[in-house]
């Protein structure tokens, strides 16, 4: 049978999505559940099973020649397992052999997923055409990844271009993670809202305190939002020029929620990468929201699955 697509699936904390994806990187068949995070890994890897099982019973499901997973990380690649924050179930868990398995030995290529979100946005996305490019992802947590040279860069263990966990202020508050002033800390939607609470922001009637609902308050002039926009990008600046300059990448691309907030993001961003860019070779660094809808950690995972083997390539990828 002529083995022209690939699989994919994308796994994060709240859902398991699955595709059939073509050579173009057109979604053919679709899949999802959700993920039972607080469940054990046995239960977890059920769901997934269902995803898979979904797929299979797709007629073009004999086409697919490779599977691609995009997963919350860490990851590691070299070894296969995976260890999601969100998913406390999985520790070091054998996720490529368990969906190797589940797919009669399809070969399978696990990336984190901010290197899927790279992937996408390199392949079809706003990246589409930079040889060097850094994109992000700005939500919850702060995540990325790196195409360096034309080509995707996951790194050994597929984690490589993670920003959120580089320090950009070296006295500052502790992070999770357990370093210090990690561009995460200071630049994640959670931590956007936090500091505008502290500083005097209050919600409006709906009692909504998200990033998004702090965005909308900078939109409407309120200072202290305004503020608080400006103290993350300002860590985002500090981290982009920090990876310009030793990487020379040419654009920065930047997704998830908080990347959706606009000139309240934006605006300020470009004015500290000013501040921080200064070097001649990364003096004309481009600072681009995401392209990508919310398909971006399928596109990835299956771009990935695609580059892995001979039959089909992945334009660009
Ligand atoms: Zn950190």
């Amino acid at each position: 049978m002529h083995t022209d697509l690939v699989a994919a699936l994308d796994i994060g904390g709240t859902k398991i999505a699955g595709a059939l994806v073509d050579g173009d990187g057109a979604i053919l068949v679709r899949a999802q559940r959700p993920t039972p995070a607080q469940q054990d890994g046995g239960t977890v890897m059920r769901a997934v099973e269902e995803v898979l099982g979904d797929l299979a019973a797709s007629p073009l499901w004999g086409r697919a020649r490779a599977l691609g997973i995009g997963s919350a990380g860490p990851v590691d690649a070299s070894a296969g397992t995976v260890s999601p924050v969100n998913v406390p179930g999985w520790r070091d868990y054998p996720l490529v052999e368990r969906v190797r398995a589940a797919t009669g030995n399809l070969p399978v290529e696990l990336i984190g997923d901010g290197v899927a979100i790279t992937a996408a946005e390199h392949w079809q996305g706003a990246a589409r055409g930079h040889d060097n490019a850094l994109c992000m992802v700005v939500s919850t947590g702060v995540g990325g990844g790196l195409v360096l040279g034309g080509r995707l860069h996951p790194g050994p263990t597929g984690n490589a271009g993670h920003i959120g966990h580089i320090s950009v202020d070296l006295d500052g508050d502790p992070c999770p993670c357990g370093a210090r002033g990690c561009v995460e800390r200071i630049a994640s939607g959670p931590n956007i809202a936090r500091r505008a609470l502290e500083n005097g922001w209050l919600p409006g009637p709906d009692g909504d305190t998200s990033a998004a609902a702090v965005a909308a308050a900078a939109r409407a002039g309120h200072p202290v939002a305004v503020a608080s926009f400006e103290r993350a990008a300002q860590a985002l600046a500090a981290g982009i020029a920090a990876t310009a300059t030793l990487v020379e990448i040419d654009i920065a691309v930047i997704g998830g929620g908080v990347g959706k907030a606009g000139d309240v993001l934006f605006a300020p961003l470009r004015r500290s990468l000013a501040d921080y860019a200064t070097l001649s070779f990364v003096r004309n660094l481009a600072v681009v929201p995401a392209q990508m809808s919310t398909d971006a950690g399928l596109v990835g995972a299956a771009a990935a699955a695609l580059a892995s083997g001979p039959e089909v390539t992945a334009a660009g990828v």
